[in-house]
């Protein structure tokens, strides 16, 4: 039973550079190669990134 999958080219959000991705699934973290920005696939027909929630362990409180 594969998940679904994708692979195209899409934007980067951040910096507009194409992004190539292989066979990622839905809510896959991946990396702009450009700007080093972490990207969330949220959607696979079109393919479509947003920047990933940062997580914030340490705030230094
Ligand atoms: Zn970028």
């Amino acid at each position: 039973m594969a998940l679904p999958t994708a692979t195209g080219t899409t934007p980067c959000p951040e910096c507009f550079a194409d992004i190539t991705l292989t066979d990622v699934m839905q809510h896959e973290i991946t990396q702009c190669p450009g700007c080093g920005a972490e990207l969330e696939v949220i959607g696979l027909a079109p393919l479509t990134l947003a920047l990933a929630p940062q997580e914030e362990e340490d705030w230094g409180e």
